[in-house]
């Protein structure tokens, strides 16, 4: 196993604070992962999600968010 195995695939994170169950985001995301719970949006299909941004486009009240995470492999001496 390798270190890209381990990492798991980010997914949007949704402020249930913030979202008002609009179901933008489930109608515009072209995988189908998220769903509306109980009035809130959530990633039921998290390995669904290929982090288009589709979703975090369409949310009229801002309450998806898509991480992203820098990292810097070190280059070999030239
Ligand atoms: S588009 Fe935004 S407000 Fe509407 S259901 Fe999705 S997360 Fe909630």
């Amino acid at each position: 196993m390798n270190e890209a195995d381990t990492i798991a695939s980010p997914v949007p994170l949704i402020d249930p604070a913030l979202c008002n169950g609009c179901g933008l985001c489930m109608r515009v995301c072209p995988t189908g992962a998220l769903t509306i719970v109980e009035g809130k949006a959530i990633v039921t299909h998290s390995a669904a999600c290929e982090y288009h941004g589709y979703c975090e486009r369409a949310c009229p009240t801002q309450a998806i968010t898509r991480p992203f995470e820098i990292t810097f492999t070190p280059t070999k001496d030239v």
